[in-house]
């Protein structure tokens, strides 16, 4: 027998395990080869994920994509080309990117499974969360300045020295454990996570228009030198995207730089 509250339990966790999958957007930047294209798709397909976005690829998806997807033809047919990776996830809320190798500068770095995690709690906490999967050229991943528009860095543990997977291996050990997480949800009662935000959460354009604002200030102020830049934008980068801003803190923000702007005449 249920109860009407195990009932609604049950709807909520429905609810969530559905946005879970519906909600991830995979990324393929600059892809080279376009059977790599093609096998992403299917892998994609395969864990019940359906939003594909092409960064300036190489090659567009061809005969070979096609050959390669084995029948996961609507994904390709639907994919989205985006000229940069700032355009592909210019809409998202969460942006995860992955990594073969370490970075300079690290970034908060998580596994396959705490990366589904992740986006569960997303899916949970901002249902209309977009949420978007980043991979990397087939010869060098991602750059440096692709990376830091992510909040976090999936590492595939592998032997320390053969790291790099083919990218769409890459894309179905990760697409693979969200259908872990898909499934859990689907049995388990409703995990014991925060409720919904109050607020909407910041996109990542809105975000970047703030870095484009806070660092025109800090010029304006000689706080920040561009010919000796030091890290200190990717730095105040790393905190905020640790922060992982709403809409009114983004807000707030935006209102502190321009009352400084106003403050020390640098804006009449
Ligand atoms: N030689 C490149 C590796 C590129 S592999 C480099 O040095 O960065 C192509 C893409 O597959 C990567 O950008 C990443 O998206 C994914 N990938 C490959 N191996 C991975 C791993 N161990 N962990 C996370 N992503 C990986």
């Amino acid at each position: 027998m249920t109860t009407e509250i195990d009932d609604e339990n049950r709807v909520a966790d429905k609810k969530l395990a559905s946005s879970l999958l519906e909600r991830v957007r995979i990324v393929l930047v600059n892809t080279t080869h376009t059977g790599n294209i093609g096998a992403a798709a299917r892998a994609m397909k395969n864990m019940g994920l359906s939003q594909l976005t092409l960064v300036a690829p190489k090659n567009e998806p061809d005969a070979e994509s096609y050959a390669r997807s084995s029948r996961a033809d609507e994904i390709l047919d639907q994919a989205v080309i985006a000229k940069d990776l700032e355009a592909a996830v210019g809409d998202c809320q969460l942006v995860i990117g992955t990594s073969a190798r370490q970075r300079n500068l690290c970034w908060p770095l998580i596994t396959p499974r705490q990366m589904a995690d992740e986006v569960a709690k997303a899916a949970q906490s901002y249902p209309q969360a977009n949420i978007a999967l980043v991979f990397g050229r087939e010869d060098r991943g991602l750059t440096n300045e692709e990376l830091a528009l992510c909040h976090f860095h999936v590492n595939i543990p592998t032997e320390e020295s053969f790291s790099s997977l083919n990218v769409a291996a890459a894309v179905q050990v990760l697409v693979y454990e969200l259908r872990v997480k898909w499934l859990e949800l689907q049995d388990a009662g409703l995990p014991d996570w925060q409720d919904e935000w109050d607020v909407d959460w910041a996109d990542s354009a809105g975000v970047e228009r703030f870095y484009q604002h806070l660092e025109q200030v800090l010029v304006g102020l000689d706080f920040y030198d561009p010919e000796n830049p030091r890290n200190l934008m990717q730095r105040l980068r790393r905190l905020y995207q640790r922060a992982r801003l709403d809409q009114t803190e983004l807000n707030i923000l935006r209102g502190i730089l321009t009352a400084t702007e106003k403050a020390s005449g640098l804006k009449k």
